[in-house]
């Protein structure tokens, strides 16, 4: 377990500058108003709203917010020349720690009830709190291909056509995909250009005429054989595809998400079709004082929407607390 004090300070490019003047970590209490899971947007927005409702809160988080993946945002509202991910995450952090959050780098193991409310416990540690919000995100299920983390921060391997199709207008767009959800995103991203090529993982299941059919009609080309290989270079990626090769300025992964439900199931709660946390309009799960927000529960799976859920979930638990 590591208890933060200060964050780090993010420049406007993204290089970290030195940390803020440290100040020494408070004990952990055994028990506080509300325990938060997970430090992404959604997670550091909730634990800001609750310390600044004067409540005791703990953050729990793993570090592995997908803020930190993205190379440079252009949609998050308030940085007209675009944010990156790393800069963003820090500033966020910064501006929550300046309260008195508890901020624990652990990941979570339990989530148990404990009276009317819960203990939550990791590796070497465990707190008790009357509500608790799970805002542990997703992980975007990766392509077999050697240096992906290299290809997401050249920009050139994406995961969200929401995020960044405006990027790719006219370029030559590669979608790779185990099924018919890929089917769905290279039609999204036809909007954005006409060079669209599907791609199929090795022992995905074919697919079946009607999706062909509408592939056809929206222009997108179908790879006949499945891919043998994924190589980036120069900014670009190529796809060996049975004999031949594509070249493609981004290659969009519709391979799926791993969406951070377990700790929720723990308690019995209930998730959609879709494996997403089922919440009410204040944020609430089908448990009572458990809450979700970000990309673990229904919603567009965005930085604005996991702040926006964040807020909302904390002003409801500090109305219940
Ligand atoms: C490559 C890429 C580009 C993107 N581009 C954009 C964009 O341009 N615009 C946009 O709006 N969105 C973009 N997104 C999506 C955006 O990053 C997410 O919507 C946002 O980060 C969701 O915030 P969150 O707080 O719900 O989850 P996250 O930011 O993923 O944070 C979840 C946190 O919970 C922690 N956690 C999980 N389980 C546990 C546990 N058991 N114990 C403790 N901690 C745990 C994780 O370690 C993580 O730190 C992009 C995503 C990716 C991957």
């Amino acid at each position: 377990m590591t208890t933060d004090s200060a964050p780090s300070i993010p420049s406007a490019d993204g290089a970290e500058a030195s940390a803020a003047t440290a100040a020494p970590a408070a004990a952990l209490p055994a028990e506080v108003d509300a325990i938060v899971i997970g430090g992404g947007p959604a997670g550091l927005t909730a634990a800001l709203y609750l310390a600044r409702f004067r409540r005791s809160v703990v953050l729990l988080d793993a570090a592995q917010s997908r803020l930190s993946k993205i190379p440079r945002t252009h949609n998050y509202p308030g940085f007209a020349e675009g944010v990156t991910g790393t800069s963003l995450l820090a500033m966020l952090r910064e501006q929550t720690l300046r309260y008195p959050v508890h901020s624990v780098t652990a990941q979570v193991r339990t989530v148990q009830r404990h009276g009317s409310g819960f203990e939550v416990g990791w590796a070497d540690g465990s707190v008790r709190a009357r509500q608790v919000l799970l805002a542990t995100g997703v992980t975007d299920i990766p392509p077999a291909m050697p240096y992906v983390l290299e290809a997401l921060r050249a920009g050139v391997l994406r995961y969200c056509p929401v995020c960044d199709g405006y990027e790719v207008i006219d370029q030559a767009v590669g979608v790779i995909a185990d099924g018919e959800a890929g089917v769905g995103e290279a039609l999204y991203l036809r909007h954005f250009t006409p060079h669209v090529t599907l791609f199929m993982e090795q022992g995905a299941a074919a697919l079946d005429a009607a999706a062909r059919r509408r592939l056809t009609e929206a222009g997108i080309a179908c790879a006949d054989e499945p891919i043998d290989g994924i190589r980036h270079w120069e900014d670009r990626i190529t796809v060996r595809h049975g004999a031949r090769e594509t070249v493609c300025d981004s290659l969009y992964c519709a391979l799926g998400l791993d969406i951070h439900t377990a700790l929720a199931q723990q308690l019995g709660a209930q998730v959609d079709d879709d494996g997403y946390l089922v919440i009410d309009r204040h944020h609430a799960t089908t448990v009572p004082g458990l809450w979700a927000a970000g990309d673990v529960s229904q919603g567009l799976n965005q930085i604005t929407v996991a702040m926006a859920g964040g807020a909302m979930a904390a002003s409801a638990m500090h109305r219940q607390l």
